[in-house]
């Protein structure tokens, strides 16, 4: 009996360090960072085709607009930041965030002036001035001088642009 004792103990102390490693909860925001790009200003289309989902690529790259209510942040309300999904840039913070009732997320300002860039958007003949990623150089989404205090600016962002990172 003893015999069998001893390959079953091995197995055991042998099984122990997988099953310790293997409930591991993900960490928000973590395996993201690491998976961030060096240097997004010299990725070609193709590369940003295979990092980025087919929806993300559609508003990052092609300057797309998701659908209004369809996104996962319009209706959310933890406390955190809001990076660029393409690059990781914090770009917004839960605390300038407001409810806008457009049915995208809407902050009354970025994070910081430098995080983002503006340009004159002239497409659907319409003058709006277009949000991009100051570091990537993502599409994010239009501001509009109709939002509330301190600001009296909207910054009307693409769920599929941000990627939230809530406070410890
Ligand atoms: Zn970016």
């Amino acid at each position: 009996m003893k015999r069998f004792l001893v390959p079953l103990v091995a197995m055991a102390l042998l099984a122990a360090p997988a099953c310790a490693t293997a409930p591991s909860t993900p960490m928000q925001g973590a395996p993201l960072a690491e998976s961030w790009p060096e240097d997004p200003q010299s990725l070609t289309p193709e590369q940003w085709k295979e990092r980025l989902s087919a929806d993300q690529y559609r508003v990052l790259r092609d300057h797309g607009t998701e659908m209004a209510f369809t996104g996962k942040y319009w209706n959310h309300h933890d406390h955190g930041v809001y990076r660029c999904a393409g690059c990781g840039q914090p770009l917004f913070k839960s605390e300038d965030k407001f409810d806008s009732g457009t049915g995208w997320p809407s902050f009354t300002q970025p994070i910081s002036k430098e995080a983002v860039t503006t340009k004159t958007d002239r497409t659907y003949g319409m003058t709006r001035t277009e949000v991009l990623c100051g570091r990537c150089g993502g599409h994010q989404g239009h501001v509009f001088e109709d939002g509330p205090a301190p600001t009296g600016e909207r910054w009307c962002i693409n769920s599929v642009s941000l990627v939230f990172e809530g406070d410890e």
